[in-house]
């Protein structure tokens, strides 16, 4: 059975558990539920040294974690994800604890979490399949392009969706034959641990999936522990941190940071269709998702109905109870800054149409749709991650796409309309759901990630295997050829050849006719 809970330094040696906290005399963090302060478990606070001993033992374990077939971490994998479907219901209820979000929101969390799981498991085998290559115009050469693990990966996963987002760094790295140390964010320690102890259960080689536990300086001590690659999903400022971190031993990074997601909806958009699904991408999860819809631009002729018809629709949002749609905020921090937008905003006159700075009692927030925003308001800057709708009227779909790009950040984003898969190539974001929001995040064929201030790197699909990788060339001499061009055995007209070839090939004339004879030939 592996080892999963690293026990912490000091002067006890009690595991990380919810069921069994360690001795007072060891450090340890309280994971507070932010719907009723109530504390959910203890769990340690893991020291520098005690990261670096969870690197070490990774390191051992990844050796043979690597060494398995395809098949079999295949088949490890698959024990897992059935070990977690037993316990979905109690991993949605320690998410809505530990996060404040509704224990239904909880499970399909955990649903999605379970589909990528399931997707890495069974694709990494097609897709880290060696490739052959053209090898040019060294004709007695085989090329391959072969994909390798990296040896250990250290994620470090935030509060907003504990289970699924770190799962699109851990189900991928593993089934690329990686072992892994998991860092989960100090809101929602037990989720992370919970995931590790039925990991520990399910896979037959001790210390494949770790988890280290505490505040940012866990986090920190992990990016400087010597993994071979560091998987961070956060807000932009702490990731520019990590990368700083890193870059002190060159660790490569994956950066799955903030967004501030533009929707648009064109004028022959489905009115009812495209407001409906605006009040889903900006609300569900309370607005905290990194793909949350935070600014649409609506022409102008539809402007009036779709504003009316997401007030109606917002107005049908429940917050709060056991059959609310919306949670509690996950921090009070986080409560802090929408309320820190929303009085911007109406400082500098916008209108709220619902909701407003004051419609907010503890860690919950009432749904606020606002019109008559403009550009220099944080509202429409900063990542708001929370539940507020700001729509903006817009004369043409040209000015929609273009103040949709006015934005360092680009990772997810909407288009609504008749030509809207032709508007998604020209949003500069990592993904865009057409007719539709946040749907790129479902598919689990399909890469997921950030341009600009949004990160970079791809989880989920193939590229989120191979990020898990180190690509390797191999150029194979499968006979030899007099005039060999690694060799200083080299005849005298070596040059005039050489010449010869260059024009025959690079130069005017001859070219188109070399090379569609070469691409004939498949080289
Ligand atoms: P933070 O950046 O605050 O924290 C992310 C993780 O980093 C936490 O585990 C945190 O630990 C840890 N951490 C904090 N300081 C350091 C440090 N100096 N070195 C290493 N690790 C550190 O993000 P949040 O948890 O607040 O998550 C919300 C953010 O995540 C939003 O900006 C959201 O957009 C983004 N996000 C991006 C996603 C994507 O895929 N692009 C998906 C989901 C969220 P601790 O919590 O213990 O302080």
């Amino acid at each position: 059975m592996a080892v999963t809970t690293v026990p912490p330094s000091g002067p006890t040696s009690s595991t990380s558990s919810a069921s069994a906290p360690p001795s007072p005399r060891t450090e340890t963090l309280k994971s507070i539920a932010p719907a009723t302060g109530e504390v959910v478990g203890e769990v340690p606070v893991h020291s520098a040294a005690d990261v670096q001993a969870a690197v070490a033992r990774a390191r051992v374990a990844s050796a043979s974690w690597g060494a398995l077939s395809f098949a079999e971490r295949e088949e490890e994998l698959v024990r897992w994800r059935k070990a977690l479907a037993e316990a979905a219901d109690e991993l949605a209820d320690l998410i809505h604890r530990e996060n404040g979000k509704p224990r239904l929101d909880g499970l399909v969390e955990v649903f999605m979490a379970l589909s990528h799981l399931d997707h890495a498991a069974h694709r990494a085998a097609k897709a880290l399949r060696a490739e052959k290559v053209s090898v040019g115009l060294l004709a007695n050469f085989r090329a391959t392009v072969s994909y390798h693990p990296l040896g250990v990966v250290g994620v470090i996963g935030p509060w907003n969706y504990p289970i699924f987002t770190p799962m699109g760094s851990i189900a991928y790295a593993l089934a690329a034959g990686n072992a892994v140390v998991f860092k989960p964010s100090e809101l929602t320690p037990l989720v992370g641990v919970k995931l590790v102890e039925l990991a520990a259960r399910s896979l037959s080689i001790p210390d494949v999936l770790q988890v280290v536990t505490g505040a940012g300086a866990t986090g920190a001590a992990l990016c400087k522990a010597g993994v071979d690659k560091l998987a961070f999903t956060g807000s932009t400022a702490t990731g520019k941190k990590v990368m700083a971190a890193c870059a002190e031993t060159l660790t490569p990074v994956l950066m799955e940071l903030g967004g501030k997601d533009p929707m648009i909806v064109a004028e022959d958009a489905d009115v009812d269709a495209a407001a409906e699904a605006a009040v889903f991408g900006a609300l569900t999860n309370t607005g905290q998702a990194c793909i949350s819809i935070e600014r649409i631009y609506v022409a102008e002729p539809i402007y009036d109905r779709f504003v009316d018809k997401v007030v109606a629709e917002v107005g049908k949002v429940k917050v709060g109870g056991d059959d609310g749609h919306l949670g509690a905020m996950t921090s009070s921090q986080q409560v802090g800054i929408v309320k820190d937008h929303l009085e911007d905003a109406v400082r500098r006159g916008a209108r709220a149409l619902t909701g407003g700075p004051d419609a907010i009692t503890g860690n919950f927030i009432q749904p606020t749709v606002l019109v008559d925003v403009t550009d220099e308001m944080k509202v429409m800057k900063d990542e708001t991650f929370g539940p507020v709708i700001p729509i903006v009227k817009v004369k043409s779909t040209e000015e929609a796409v273009r103040r949709a790009n006015e934005t360092p950040f680009g990772l997810g984003s909407a288009v609504f309309g008749k030509r809207a898969r032709e508007l998604a190539d020209r949003i500069k974001a990592g993904m865009t759901s057409v007719n539709s929001v946040m749907a790129f995040s479902a598919i689990t064929a399909l890469p997921f990630g950030g341009v600009g201030e949004s990160g970079f790197g791809r989880i989920h699909g193939d590229h989120g295997i191979r990020e898990f990788t180190r690509t390797k060339a191999t150029a194979e001499q499968v006979f030899n050829l007099p005039m060999n061009m690694m060799s200083f055995r080299l005849p005298r007209n070596a040059a005039d050849r050489v010449r010869g070839m260059i024009k025959q090939l690079y130069g005017s004339g001859a070219v188109a006719r070399a090379k569609d004879l070469l691409g004939k030939l498949g080289r």
